[in-house]
């Protein structure tokens, strides 16, 4: 199964993602998670995302195209793959359709933006799995620690609020006419697209999902 999720940042992809990825056992590829792991290497890649990231800005199509291409490659990846974060420009969904890679399903995450800002500010992440908490509505059992590992959570940096409504705008402008590409490529192919309202609670939302998917 081949899924493409798609929707603002703090849509709830990330989220939904790990139920996927143990339902049906099809890795997960974030490009937000790759480009973290790059940072925290401290290589030329996370040297030149570091500050686009921060700033809310998006990381150039090149870079990004080559990451995705190299991922879905491996060999985790031939029997499906969950894109989480990806794509996010028109030029990054026609360079899949060019390298002749195909969807099942492409999955629209709806969420108004206050209720964005709102969950934002209580998110927490485990840099190491990817793994992601909200202090409220999704908390670890113990404050401040991953459930798997007892490791640290941290707020990331690009994270609050100003940087939140940057990355929104530019959602708006660059990844919604995704919105419209896919739809008009589910009229003429096999792909389907469903819009999935996120703002239900997350379990909800993991079991129309399920339902939807099996
Ligand atoms: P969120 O979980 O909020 O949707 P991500 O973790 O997916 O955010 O992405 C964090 C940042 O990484 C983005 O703001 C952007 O700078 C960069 N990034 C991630 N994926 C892409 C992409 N497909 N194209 C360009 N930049 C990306
Ligand atoms: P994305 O990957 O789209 O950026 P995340 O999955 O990281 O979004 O979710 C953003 C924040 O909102 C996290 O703190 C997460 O725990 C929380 N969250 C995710 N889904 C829901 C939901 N359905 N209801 C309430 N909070 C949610
Ligand atoms: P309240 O603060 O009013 O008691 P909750 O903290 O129980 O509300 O939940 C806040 C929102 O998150 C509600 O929409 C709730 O349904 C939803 N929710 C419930 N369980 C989870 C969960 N495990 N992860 C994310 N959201 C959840």
């Amino acid at each position: 199964m081949r899924i493409i999720l798609l929707g603002a940042p703090g849509a709830g992809k990330g989220t939904q993602a790990q139920f996927l990825m143990n339902t049906f056992g099809i890795p997960q590829i974030s490009t937000g998670d790759m480009l973290r792991s790059a940072i925290k290497s401290g290589s030329e890649l996370g040297k030149k995302a570091k500050q686009v990231m921060d700033a809310g800005q998006l990381v150039s199509d090149e870079i990004i195209i080559e990451l995705v291409k190299e991922r879905i490659a491996e060999p985790d990846c031939q029997n499906g793959f969950l894109l989480d974060g990806f794509p996010r420009t028109i030029p990054q969904a026609d360079a899949m359709l060019e390298h002749g890679i195909q969807v099942d399903y492409v999955l629209e995450f709806a969420v108004p933006d206050e209720v964005i800002v709102q969950r934002m500010s209580g998110r927490r992440v485990h840099p190491g799995s990817g793994r992601v908490y909200h202090v409220e509505h999704n908390p670890p059992k113990e404050e401040g620690k991953d459930d798997e590992t007892g490791e640290e959570l941290v707020i990331r940096p690009d994270d609050q609020e100003q940087t939140v409504r940057k990355r929104l705008a530019v959602y708006h402008e660059q990844t919604e006419p995704l919105v419209e590409y896919y739809q008009k490529l589910a009229e003429k192919t096999d792909t389907e697209y469903h819009k999935i309202d996120g703002t239900k609670p997350v379990e909800q939302v993991s079991k129309e999902l399920g339902e939807l998917l099996q």
